[in-house]
């Protein structure tokens, strides 16, 4: 039976590389149906769905500017790499029968919609799943900024950031066994602790707008729907 929550919107934001599986580089599509299914469970719930997904997995812009890449075209080829994976991922949805669009920052009328906000917002109150691609269309942003910006666009109660651990810690848990969990933090305390959350800018854009973002691990089966239904052990930045 279908848990239930209080939660009426909200925004997904997972990286690239959560769709990577245990290879080294791209799409594991294996993986792309696992976390497609997690999403299901979700639509299941009547909860609307806005998701951003990283290019990571592909490219990013920081790497490419390393090897000599202009910074700007770089950024743009990492702004595609998230639409490959954006296409992916509505695929895998599409195949379980929750219905779903693609709008890209980046105007690509053959492959995505363009945004425009009043009809996204019409898509999700029609229980569509909205993947928006193409970051926010501007070099020198990153995904956790457009993840953030659409979430406040589109009016979402929180941005849920599916990580490979189940919140937020004080050092790495992953090479630290005495690492401790935060149950809530504050979005200035994870500024000023420099806490690998989201960047900055994307931490100061949820601050101005009181947007709550809630860290949880994908990598646990039905965690998704089971945050959403206030189980399972997370972290809130708020
Ligand atoms: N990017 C950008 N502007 C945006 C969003 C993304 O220029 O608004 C580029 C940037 O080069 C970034 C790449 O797209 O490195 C992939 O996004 P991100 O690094 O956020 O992906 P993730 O780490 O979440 O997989």
């Amino acid at each position: 039976d279908t848990p239930k929550t209080t939660f009426k919107r909200v925004m997904l934001k997972i990286s690239g590389e959560a769709l990577m599986g245990d290879t080294a580089y791209g799409l594991h599509p294996p993986t792309v149906e696992r976390i497609a299914r997690e999403v299901q469970n979700v639509h299941d719930m009547g909860v609307e769905i806005c998701m951003v997904i990283g290019g990571g997995n592909i490219f990013r812009g920081l790497s490419g500017s390393a090897q000599g890449m202009e910074r700007t075209t770089a950024d743009y080829m990492g702004m595609l790499a998230t639409v490959m994976n954006a296409l992916a991922m509505q695929s895998a949805l599409e195949k379980l029968g929750v219905f779903c669009r693609v709008i890209s920052a980046i105007r690509m009328d053959e492959v995505a919609e363009p945004y425009i906000r009043r009809r996204a917002v019409r898509h999700l109150e029609k229980k569509r799943v909205c993947i928006f691609a193409a970051g926010t269309g501007n070099p020198y942003f990153t995904t956790d900024t457009a993840a953030t910006l659409r979430a406040n666009e589109m009016a979402c109660q929180a941005i849920l950031k599916g990580t490979k651990v189940d919140g937020v810690y004080d050092k790495d848990p992953v090479t630290n066994d005495d690492a401790v969990r935060f149950e809530r933090i504050t979005y200035d305390d994870v500024l000023a602790k420099h806490l690998k959350v989201m960047d900055a800018s994307a931490i100061a854009l949820a601050r101005d707008n009181n947007l709550p973002i809630i860290v949880f691990s994908l990598d646990e089966p039905g965690g998704f729907k089971g945050i959403l239904a206030g189980e399972g052990t997370y972290t809130t930045v708020h």
